[in-house]
């Protein structure tokens, strides 16, 4: 099924909005963590958008300075108050659970057992999200409000959970192109009940995936789901023969909160998918884009300096700066339909743009072609569009010298990429332009 040229612009399909959310909503209660059966199920239901391929990497494994932990399993967990209630139950919200938590079952007075709880006590009503990977512990996180109310008495604890040799989980989509060059999509999967930051990239990269599978494109699209920082570096230790082939990349996260783009630079900073983002992401309404910094997403590990690949970021408004950030309010009634099928057609576009960029050399470059008898001025259509077409034109033969390819031509006009890529696309049909292979231009005699 060939669903068009994806350089040349390809629209999300109808009923994309609705599968998408109809995936964050599903996953939402599901239990993740870095390892266990929660990312499993999640990276399975994704696979109800397009299939996805799961990767099992044992625990022990090296991987670049790290090993793969043991696997987590929870069972339950609660707390049973004095009077009988039972306060912070996983079964009710799977953040109640101190990421990570080691098994413990105990009578503690209430002075202990504060000591094993989680609060934010600068948002008193939501449970904070809180893990701790790499040192044993247990704890419950709890609604500040919540805690401050305890009375003191007795408290059981009941943390019946395992920590076992198993494995981590991630997945991979892969959407091979004319080109063994490869664009990568990473997103994270390992956040518990959280709905922006987790679900709405798991929901973008598979709704990308399902429709560049239906285009005609140059590059391999592969997208991985991966547990945060572990599961990335476990990603680049397993794949140092795909490495070299990534042309750039995209980590995706947090696309349905109200807030307009955000776009990171890879550390590089100029790179391909940098400029793209510059004529593309740049151009939306209300959209930043801010230099790199080492902290973050698993950007943080693409770009690092070993690797350098040339991975930017894109989101909403930046994680840690909206107070639902990593607690019970990112919930579902925080992520707005509309903002993240707008977020996966701004991934497509940039993708497309990606895509369809190319180095051309102007074959007739002494004065100006005469455009109607090339059959250059019979766009369909009329009206703004045209205009900006028939500029596009001149932009494309005036600046394809060999030096600018069309991401800088879409720079300097000001006009859309996908205007410039028509035009591109007509002249080099008229064969007004060429490819730049070092050929191009013809001196009259
Ligand atoms: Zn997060």
């Amino acid at each position: 099924m060939e669903g068009g040229d994806l350089g040349h612009g390809i629209e999300l399909s109808a009923d994309a909005t609705e599968r998408m959310m109809s995936f964050v909503e599903d996953a939402y209660p599901y239990f993740r963590s870095i390892t266990g059966e929660g990312v499993r199920q999640t990276l399975r239901r994704a696979s109800e958008i397009t299939p996805v391929e799961l990767v099992e990497v044992p625990s022990g494994t090296p991987v670049l300075d790290w090993t793969v932990p043991d696997e987590w399993i929870v069972r339950e967990a609660y707390v049973v108050a004095p009077d009988g209630t039972r306060l912070f139950d996983v079964a009710d919200h799977n953040l109640h659970l101190l990421g990570y938590s080691v098994p413990f079952r105990g009578t503690l007075p209430l002075d202990e057992l504060k000591e094993h709880l989680y609060t934010d006590p600068e948002l008193p009503d939501l449970i904070p999200n809180r893990s701790s990977f790499y040192v044993p512990r247990w704890g419950f996180c709890a609604a500040h409000r919540q805690v401050e109310a305890l009375r003191p008495g007795a408290y059981e604890v009941v943390v019946d959970t395992e920590l076992v040799p198993g494995s981590l989980t991630y997945g991979e989509i892969v959407v091979p192109g004319e080109e063994a060059d490869e664009v990568l999509i990473s997103t994270h999967v390992d956040h518990p009940s959280l709905a922006n930051d987790n679900l709405t990239g798991i929901a973008v990269a598979a709704e990308v995936a399902r429709t560049i599978a239906t285009t005609r494109h140059r590059y391999t699209y592969r997208f991985v789901f991966v547990p945060s920082v572990i599961g990335a570096i476990t990603w680049l230790a397993r794949n140092p023969d795909v490495v070299p082939r990534v042309r750039c990349g995209l980590v995706i996260t947090g696309l349905g909160d109200s807030g307009a783009f955000v776009y990171k630079r890879s550390r590089r900073g100029a790179t391909l998918i940098d400029r793209v983002a510059e004529v593309v992401v740049g151009r939306s309404p209300g959209a930043e884009l801010i230099d790199w910094y080492p902290f973050g997403y698993d950007e943080r590990q693409y770009c690092s300096p070993g690797f350098d690949l040339a991975v930017g970021r894109l989101s909403r408004t930046l994680h840690g700066t909206f107070p639902e950030y990593h607690t019970s309010g990112d919930d579902l009634s925080f992520v707005d339909a509309g903002q993240v099928a707008a977020a996966a057609q701004m991934v497509l576009d940039v993708l497309g743009a990606v895509d369809a960029n190319d180095t051309y050399r102007n074959l007739r470059p002494y004065g100006e072609p005469r455009l109607g008898p090339h059959g250059l001025l019979n766009r369909v259509g009329g009206g703004g569009a045209t205009a900006a077409y028939e500029q596009a034109l001149f932009w494309v033969l005036s600046l394809s010298d060999g030096d600018h390819d069309l991401v800088a031509i879409a720079q300097a006009s000001g006009l859309a990429m996908a205007t410039i890529v028509e035009a591109a696309g007509r002249l080099l049909d008229a064969g007004l332009i060429g490819p730049d292979d070092g050929a191009g231009g013809s001196v009259p005699g």
